[in-house]
């Protein structure tokens, strides 16, 4: 193998991926296996508060690349929703407390409310929290998920969606996730994600099992699934992007793995999948 297929520069971890362990101990199991980024889940957060959380994570010395997640906008009446968006300025404060400069943005969905409705909740949501994420320096990242998702997770299912939302609200501080668990099998993803150029702001990967045997957490290691990563990326690269390519794995099966041995096996995968 060649020097470059043991390059780690651009590996991050998200850490649900290894959701058995603590954020101290996800610290710990990331630095010692040489990946230098992280995405923070607000669940290992929670335990610490994001101003112990950001303490330890700066003395580590690894890049915070994102907190997630924000969003779910819509909601039945006006105060649930101006709930949800005083929720997600508190989401902004952390991210920028432990040192993130990225909010990625599940934007949510309810059942009985029509999607188009909920799409309006989450475009007026977005555009009402904006200024607080440009005053806290931390930017927004919508990430469409997969349409089975669309009852009560997000009515955000294609990339085509939310890049028209970026484009509505135009704001340097508002961009696109790429997750391909979500839009591989999109017909429009090429070109989406050639529009979304510059507003990449993430880019997650794991891939899709045949059969899923769990809507939420049956994720596949990245060539253990029909998903052409490698492809994907190059589209992703070919439009400008060159940060961080994020494993994100929801998958009963890892997490019942001793995590040091999946956090190895993240690293083989990462080197001949993506
Ligand atoms: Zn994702």
């Amino acid at each position: 193998m060649t020097q470059k297929l043991y390059n780690y520069s651009r590996l991050c971890l998200h850490t649900m991926t290894t959701k058995p362990w603590s954020l101290e101990e996800a610290i710990d199991g990331y630095t010692k296996a040489g990946i230098p980024g992280i995405t923070v889940w607000r669940n290992h957060l929670e335990p610490y508060g994001a101003k112990e959380a950001g303490k330890r994570l700066r003395e580590s010395g690894l890049h915070v690349v994102s907190l997630c997640r924000g969003g779910f906008f819509p909601a039945a009446g006006a105060q649930a929703r101006q709930d949800a968006r005083d929720e997600n300025k508190r989401i902004i404060d952390e991210a920028a407390e432990i040192g993130a400069p990225l909010v990625v943005l599940v934007c949510g969905a309810v059942p009985g409310i029509p999607l188009p409705d909920a799409r309006q909740h989450i475009t007026d949501g977005i555009a009402a929290v904006l200024p607080h994420a440009e005053s806290a320096g931390v930017r927004l990242a919508i990430e469409a998920l997969h349409p089975m998702y669309a009852d009560d997770r997000s009515a955000v299912n294609t990339l085509e969606q939310a890049n028209n939302m970026v484009t509505i609200l135009a704001s340097p501080w508002l961009g696109v996730c790429v997750d391909v668990y979500h839009v591989w099998w999109d017909p429009m993803l090429k070109s989406e994600i050639s529009r979304a150029g510059q507003k990449i702001f993430a880019f997650h990967v794991s891939d899709w099992r045949t059969p899923t045997r769990h809507l939420l957490n049956d994720r596949g290691m990245m060539g253990e699934g029909c998903i052409n990563i490698p492809l994907i990326r190059g589209w992703v690269e070919d439009a400008g992007f060159q940060g961080f390519i994020e494993v994100e794995l929801f998958s009963d099966q890892f997490w019942a793995w001793d995590q040091s041995a999946l956090v190895e096996r993240i690293q083989q995968s990462y080197l001949t999948a993506v």
